[in-house]
């Protein structure tokens, strides 16, 4: 049976996609089995960020009934596996997003770990994988808007009955202006899991589609991804 943990947030771009591409990273380097879902579908970028993109069957396919999940899940950086959810609007206005949690039960057997990609907010999408998923982690940005509606999804989250493993603090630049992880903690009431630095290899990184953990591995960004992932399986 998987551990299966949906990577959330509450507002948009706070950095789901960046840490579910590079926590599977550094899950797959610790020797574990990784599977990582794009269930952002309106959204979808994860192939990009992970180097697969255009890919022939893709997460919209399945969920239009047209292909099995396991055609469309493929080999991505250091041994993860990915499913994509297709970049094209066309591919997206053919799925049927009311099958994702028979897709997401399916694609549980055939995984060790999955980390479910999810779209930002409390929308049906977000729900059902955060419904689906045994463990959540939501990442957010040191800045009160972001916690305010981060807040929202850890109580939709008790309310399913889904683990809130804790909050992942991105984009952190020690300005005074922003909220502190223990003021975040504080405020959510869940653990600060990982606290990742603002980092601009970041961005050059997703440029090239390319895991920041495998473009610059030195760097502070990937040094807090590596040490999460170590905290998760328990060799920290
Ligand atoms: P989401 O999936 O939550 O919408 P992304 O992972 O796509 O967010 O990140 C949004 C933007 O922020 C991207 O341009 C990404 O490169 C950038 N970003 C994410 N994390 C960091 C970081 N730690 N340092 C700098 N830029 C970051
Ligand atoms: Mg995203």
């Amino acid at each position: 049976m998987a551990i299966t943990i949906a990577v959330a947030s509450g507002k948009g771009g706070t950095g789901k996609t960046t840490t579910c591409a590079n926590l599977a990273v550094a899950l797959s380097q610790f020797g574990k089995e990784v599977t990582v879902i794009d269930a952002d579908i309106s959204m979808a970028n994860l192939e990009l960020v992970m180097g697969i993109e255009g890919r022939p069957i893709t997460l919209n396919d399945v969920l239009a009934g047209t292909h099995d999940i396991k055609s469309a899940i493929y080999e991505g950086p250091a041994g993860v596996k990915v499913v994509p959810a297709g970049v094209s609007l066309d591919s997206f206005k053919k799925a049927r997003p009311e099958r994702l949690l028979e897709v997401l039960s399916k694609l549980e057997e055939e995984c060790e770990i999955l980390l479910i990609d999810c779209p930002a907010g409390i929308g049906k999408e977000a729900l059902t994988a955060i419904s689906a998923a045994e463990q959540l982690i939501i990442v957010v940005n040191p800045e009160i808007s972001s916690i305010s509606d981060a807040l929202k999804v850890v109580s939709i989250a008790n309310r399913v009955e889904t683990n809130v493993l804790g909050a992942i603090v991105n984009r952190v630049t020690e300005d005074s202006s922003e909220l502190s992880a223990r003021s975040i903690e504080t405020i959510l009431e869940v653990p600060i899991i990982g606290i990742v630095p603002e980092d601009p290899n970041v961005r050059r990184s997703s440029a090239f589609g390319v895991p920041i953990i495998l473009k610059h591995s030195d760097s502070i960004a990937s040094q807090a991804i590596i040490e999460l992932a170590a905290k998760l399986v328990g060799k920290k």
